[in-house]
């Protein structure tokens, strides 16, 4: 029986599965593989992108088969929500996914400057 959970899962997992195979490309194409052997991709996931990190990583690992980027690690450094405090007057953290508001004044954020993150940040090659 597939309740509503299992689809949404599913569909997220093919949201990762289409930005690892973006990332692999984008990989690739940086480093021509005749030349040096990535041996792994960092990237910055903010909990705001819609792309959850474990699933990502499952993505990344089913992504990479039958690529040059086979045996390549994936290294997810998880950012923050940061958000702009007009009563504090500066970056505050926010208080979570659910309540963008600051955790020191619960002031609502009047901007949110950080936790959208989805880049890659790095590649580790060998030469
Ligand atoms: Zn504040």
């Amino acid at each position: 029986m597939y309740g509503a959970n299992e689809c949404d899962n599913a569909v997220a997992a093919m949201h990762e599965l289409s930005v690892a195979l973006n990332m692999i490309d984008l990989a690739i194409r940086e480093v021509p593989q005749c030349q040096a052997r990535i041996v792994a991709i960092h990237v910055k996931v903010g909990p705001l992108s819609g792309v959850v990190p474990d699933a990502l990583k499952s993505a990344f690992e089913l992504a990479r088969t039958d690529t040059p980027l086979a045996d390549c690690r994936l290294v997810i450094e998880e950012t923050a929500i940061t958000i702009s405090c007009a009563t504090c007057g500066g970056d505050r953290p926010a208080k979570s996914l659910q309540s963008l508001r600051c955790r020191d004044c619960d002031s609502p954020a009047a901007q949110v400057v950080a936790g959208g993150e989805l880049e890659l940040t790095a590649l580790e090659i060998e030469e």
